[in-house]
């Protein structure tokens, strides 16, 4: 499959690829109301190369951020917060000392994306800001034009939850739900200024309009406070080919131990909802307690009814949300005990 035609522009500073958005950045509607871009940012390519040579993206523009230093690198404060620039690999990340000691569900969960190679190329931010997978859109055109194109792209049907308006698509990235349980936030940097949010107020809960960013806007940097250094984190996935491949669901798990019991914990899961999702109701049932097997199942039961998965992917929903009950509680169990 080819790429479709494009003009390369390659930034050497923020200043530079800020400008480059505001002289190139337009919208236009797919009919649906939700812009497609004129131009899209890309950093490491691993998600969005694959997706421009399957024709769901054809931008007139292409911003290639990878050559912005000033976005690379983890920066930590002797408090031990610290500054992950969004263009820093996720290798760097899932081999940086710093974080396994003090922020270990991020380098567990950074450590299972894809494959070596394409952990040296994709980037936290990439990852951050992936788009979202389902079974009916990451095909060729060729494929999506036989079944009739979707509501994601270029049509108007749900060929997963036909009756509705809409999109289910999964979200598939392997450390946002271990950035969640991190207390996360994140840098967002356009022509116009700066904003900081909550990493949780970034996505929206919609397949197809997943995430809280305009067109002109890049991801500069993630921080992680102080409060959550040291918590004690645990990474578990499903996935198919244990070498390669994204998550079909995936739990993190962090916890805060005191005394023997839990002073603080969150659980987050991806890969079974449109965003990235914290567990409703774990935080509380987690604190004041000390961990066995029927706290852990209980959390293991949060978990499933958190979970919406449905025929996105490639194993059933039932399968994937009875693999978030057990994952969760054998995470819960091993985050506990190390
Ligand atoms: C075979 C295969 C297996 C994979 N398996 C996994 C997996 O197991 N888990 C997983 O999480 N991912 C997986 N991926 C996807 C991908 O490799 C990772 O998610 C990676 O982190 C994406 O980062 P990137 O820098 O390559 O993103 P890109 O492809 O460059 O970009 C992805 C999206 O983010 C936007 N973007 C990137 N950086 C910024 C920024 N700084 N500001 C604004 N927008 C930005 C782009 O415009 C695009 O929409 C897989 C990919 C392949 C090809
Ligand atoms: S969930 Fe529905 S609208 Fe979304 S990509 Fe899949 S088939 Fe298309």
């Amino acid at each position: 499959m080819s790429l479709p035609e494009f003009k390369l522009l390659r930034p050497r500073t923020l200043e530079e690829a800020l400008g480059q958005l505001a002289r190139y950045t337009g919208t236009e509607s797919n009919g649906r109301g939700h812009p497609t871009l004129s131009v899209r940012v890309v950093a490491g390519g691993t998600d969005l190369i694959p997706s421009m040579r399957q024709k769901l993206f054809e931008p007139q523009y292409v911003l290639d951020i990878r050559h912005i230093a000033e976005l690379k690198g983890i920066r930590s404060s002797p408090d031990n917060s610290v500054e992950i620039g969004a263009l820093t690999p996720l290798s760097t990340i899932e081999h940086s000392n710093f974080l396994r000691q003090h922020y270990p569900v991020l380098t567990q969960a950074a450590s299972t994306v894809a494959s070596p190679v394409l952990r040296n190329m994709g980037t936290i931010g990439g990852n951050i800001c992936l788009d979202t997978r389902c079974l009916w859109y990451n095909q060729s055109l060729t494929w999506r034009k036989a079944c009739g194109f979707c509501i994601k792209k270029d049509g108007d049907l749900c060929h997963v939850a036909p009756g509705g308006t809409k999109c289910w698509a999964a979200f598939s990235g392997d450390t946002p739900p271990a950035l969640l349980c991190l207390d996360a936030e994140i840098e967002i940097v356009s022509p116009l200024g700066s904003r900081r949010i909550p990493l949780r107020d970034f996505y929206t809960g919609e397949g197809d309009s997943y995430r809280k960013l305009q067109g002109n806007e890049i991801l500069t940097r993630v921080f992680l406070p102080a409060e959550s250094a040291g918590w004690r984190g645990v990474y578990r996935k499903l996935r198919i080919r244990g070498s390669i491949d994204y998550p079909l669901a995936g739990v993190a798990v962090a916890i805060k131990k005191s005394n023997g019991h839990v002073e603080d914990a969150r659980v987050a899961l991806t890969a079974v909802n449109p965003a990235p999702v914290m567990v409703k109701g774990a935080t509380q049932a987690l604190q004041g307690k000390a961990i066995d097997e029927s706290v852990a199942e209980s959390i293991g039961e949060l978990a499933a009814k958190t979970a919406k998965p449905l025929t996105t992917s490639a194993l059933t929903p039932e399968y994937r949300r009875e693999m978030i009950r057990v994952f969760t509680k054998r995470a819960v169990l091993a985050a506990a005990s190390n």
